[in-house]
């Protein structure tokens, strides 16, 4: 017998069987026969042309029927209708014809099923991943907003404590004015410095705020002036020495290839951000502990570490401590020292330190073995910097000419050369 006749012979059983299997309710059942029938239709197509394909169709309906609520709840999905209709039309074969017209039916629809059934598998692979990307968007979209709202928070915070804080500064700088140098006067002076030192920590809050909105909105502008890294570290190191004797640290610099060599970057940026590194590696190494800032030369860039004997950082919050409020400490331990062990800060220290060194077209990263309080196995910050011989701009570029060594001989230079260059000669 045909094997399309053969499959004509049992329709009758086979939509019973499959009415009764599929259709759970009453009102099931009508939409059921039109969709068995046409999968029936489909299938009588496969065995006469010999091409599966011809499932594709049906197959990608019912994917497109079944919602992703029924794949969250593991509904009787699409893959368990093929296998259902699989196994029950291979019984109602062996059931309802010859056990010959039986075997060669069977023969002809097993690979049929498995097309379906794996047509069906990667729809619904597909489908998935589709519904897991868009989640992802979702999820990253929602991020982002947070993101805007913090940083548009941390902008308006820092514009509104502006205000405030520059009265105080004013007021207090008139108070002291008051009392001029003398004993009788001591106590009052001893309260305007508190003031002022609470003043002063506030600004530098207030002034990092400031630097991160600048970032975050990518409106932080360098000014490319000539530097030279060993001149930079040095007024670090000498602006540290009272915290370091006072903390019994050792800070070391080691001398490395290239860091008297004159290079073109934001000079007090750039400060600022060793700065932060060198204050962080104070403040989280115990006192008699050492920090060390050495460094390399590469190919087009140079590389400075600063290391410390400190508390280290977890593998897991090495990329996560650049992030602004990126900081772990306990929220108890913060305190306005900037120097004190452990003593935690507004965490946008490193975030700040991160805008400045990518301005630059740099790089910076932390390593460390992990954290550990009481083996202190120390952490190393990374700068990777280019080695900028000239400076990006046009107009600093004609202002530097005679350092560079590139005269621009179309414009005349607004400044005298020599002045510019005797002023800014490393020592
Ligand atoms: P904070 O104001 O908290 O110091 P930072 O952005 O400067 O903020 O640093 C973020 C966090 O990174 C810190 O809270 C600290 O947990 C960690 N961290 C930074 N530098 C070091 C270091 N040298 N050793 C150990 N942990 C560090």
């Amino acid at each position: 017998m045909r094997k399309t006749d053969a499959l004509d012979l049992i329709y009758r059983p086979w939509a019973l069987r499959a009415g009764r299997l599929l259709a759970r309710g009453e009102d099931l059942r009508e939409s059921f026969s039109l969709i068995l029938e046409e999968f029936y239709n489909r299938l009588r197509q496969a065995i006469e042309t010999g091409d599966p394909a011809w499932m594709d169709q049906i197959v990608e309906a019912w994917v497109d029927a079944y919602t992703q609520t029924d794949i969250d709840r593991r509904e009787f999905g699409p893959l368990s209708l093929v296998h259902q209709i699989q196994s029950m039309t291979l019984e109602v074969c062996r059931e309802n014809l010859s056990d010959q017209d039986a075997l060669d039916l069977i023969g002809a629809l097993i690979p049929i099923f498995a097309h379906a059934s794996e047509r069906t598998s990667r729809l619904l692979l597909d489908r998935s991943i589709e519904h897991i990307a868009w989640d992802l968007e979702k999820a990253n979209e929602a991020l982002a907003r947070l993101d805007k709202s913090k940083s548009n928070f941390i902008a308006i915070a820092a514009h509104e404590l502006k205000t405030p804080l520059t009265l105080i500064e004013g007021y207090a700088a008139m108070l002291a004015d008051q009392f001029p140098n003398g004993d009788a006067a001591a106590d009052a002076r001893i309260i305007l410095k508190g003031v002022d030192n609470g003043a002063r920590r506030l600004r530098e809050i207030v002034n990092d705020m400031i630097d991160v909105s600048l970032i975050d909105n990518q409106l932080l502008s360098l000014n490319f002036q000539p530097v030279w890294l060993n001149r930079l570290l040095e007024i670090l190191k000498q602006e540290y020495s009272a915290v370091i004797a006072e903390r019994h640290q050792k800070l070391e610099i080691h001398p490395f290839q290239g860091w008297n060599e004159m290079i073109f970057a934001d000079n007090e940026r750039l400060y600022q951000a060793f700065r932060n590194l060198v204050s962080n590696a104070v403040k989280y190494t115990p006192d008699g502990g050492r920090v060390a800032i050495d460094g390399r030369q590469l190919p087009g860039f140079i590389e400075v570490t600063v290391s410390d004997t400190g508390i280290g950082i977890s593998p897991d919050d090495q990329a996560r401590i650049f992030d602004k409020f990126g900081n772990l400490g306990n929220v108890s331990l913060h305190s306005s020292g900037k120097t004190k062990f452990k003593g935690g800060g507004p965490g946008l220290g490193l975030s700040i330190t991160r805008g400045i060194i990518e301005a630059h077209g740099g790089s910076i990263w932390a390593e460390s073995p992990g954290c550990d309080e009481a083996a202190c196995p120390g952490s190393t910050f990374h700068v990777l910097l280019p080695m900028r011989r000239e400076p990006p701009d046009r107009r600093s570029a004609r202002l530097f000419a005679d350092l560079t060594g590139q005269p621009d001989l179309t414009q005349p230079s607004p400044v005298e050369p020599a002045t510019v260059g005797s002023l800014l000669t490393p020592e």
